[in-house]
C-alpha cells in the first residue's frame, strides 16, 4: 500500500492518498489540496473520497474535490446526514456553514473497500468522537487509519461534542486493541509506526479512565 500524507494547514485534519485513487478525509484547504494530489496523480484518477466521520476539518473539501475528479465519497451511514448540520459538523465552530454533501456511498462495519493491489481497506464502526466515526484498517501492511478515534501516544478523540459519548469510545477502542496494527494514520498529529498496539492500549486506558 502506498500513502501519502498530506497536511495543508494549522487546523486542518490529515489526509491521506491511498494507492493513488482513494483519499481518506479532505481538510479544510481545498486549493491547497487540489495541488498536493495533483502532484501525485491526475484528479480524474482519484474514485473515492473517504471520511471518518463528520466534522468540518476533516470534510470541507470533500464536495469540490468530489466534483472536480468526479470521486465517490463516502461516510458511515450514522454520520451522513451529520454532514449536513452546522453545529453536530462543527462547521459553525469554524465559521462557516456546513456543506451539503450528499454522500455516493454509505459504509456501515465489515464493508470493504478495495484499494487496488488485491489490497482493500475494511471498515471499522468507531462511534464515541461521533456517532458514525470510523476507522479503516488494512491487514496485508497492518495499518491503521484511526480518524479522531485513536491518536500516537495513548491519546483519544473528544467526546465533549453533541454526538460524543465515551462509553461508545471505550468500546470502539475496545475493537482496535483486538488488531495487529504496524502503522497508525492518525486523524491529527504524526503518523507513528512505533509499538503501534501498546500506544492503543494507552488509549484504551485512557478511555476508561485508567492511569
Ligand atoms: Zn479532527
Ligand atoms: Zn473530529
Amino acid at each position: 500500500m502506498q500513502v501519502k500524507h498530506i497536511n495543508t494547514g494549522l487546523y486542518d485534519a490529515n489526509s491521506f492518498l491511498i494507492n493513488g485513487k482513494v483519499l481518506v478525509d479532505t481538510g479544510m484547504n481545498t486549493k491547497g489540496m487540489l495541488e498536493e494530489i495533483t502532484k501525485s496523480i491526475e484528479l480524474k484518477d482519484l474514485e473515492m473520497v473517504i471520511l471518518t466521520h463528520c466534522h468540518y476539518d476533516h470534510t470541507a473539501s470533500a464536495l469540490e474535490i468530489s466534483h472536480l475528479s468526479g470521486a465517490k465519497i463516502a461516510i458511515h451511514i450514522n454520520d451522513a446526514d451529520l454532514l449536513k448540520n452546522d453545529h453536530v459538523s462543527a462547521a459553525s465552530m469554524f465559521g462557516y456553514k456546513a456543506p451539503s454533501i450528499e454522500p455516493d456511498v454509505l459504509l456501515n462495519e465489515g464493508d470493504r473497500i478495495d484499494i487496488g493491489n488485491d489490497e482493500e481497506l475494511e471498515v471499522i464502526h468507531t462511534p464515541g468522537h461521533t456517532p458514525g466515526g470510523i476507522c479503516l484498517y488494512e491487514a496485508k501492511s497492518r495499518s491503521l487509519f484511526s480518524g479522531d478515534t485513536v491518536f500516537p501516544g495513548g491519546s483519544i478523540g473528544r467526546t465533549d461534542f453533541e454526538g460524543g459519548n465515551r462509553s461508545q469510545l471505550t468500546g470502539s477502542i475496545e475493537k482496535l486493541v483486538k488488531l495487529d496494527v504496524r502503522t497508525l494514520y492518525p486523524g491529527h498529529g504524526d503518523v507513528s509506526s512505533n509499538d503501534v498496539n501498546r500506544q492503543i492500549e494507552l488509549s484504551l486506558r485512557m478511555s476508561k479512565g485508567i492511569f
